[in-house]
């Protein structure tokens, strides 16, 4: 008769470390991006972006953007 509580199993998507981002930003981290966050703080083109490694968490460009943008592209369009 005794039920047990199950955990509500939610830890099975790949973890993003969106704990350290702050909760207020009511817009996508990427420089001159007006639309609203999704994930972690970006839109979800720029979620790809920094997943991608195209730019920080902060929204700043990699150092090597150029290249890892149209390595990016030239994936996305295979
Ligand atoms: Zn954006």
């Amino acid at each position: 008769m005794a039920k047990e509580s199950k955990p509500t199993p939610h830890n099975t998507e790949k973890q993003v470390p969106n704990n350290v981002i702050p909760l207020h930003s009511s817009k996508c981290n990427a420089e001159g991006c007006k639309a609203k966050p999704s994930r972690a703080s970006f839109c979800e083109e720029h979620y790809t972006w920094f997943k991608e490694g195209l730019i920080t968490l902060q929204g700043d460009k990699a150092k090597d953007f150029d290249k890892k943008y149209h390595a990016f592209m030239r994936r996305k369009s295979a």
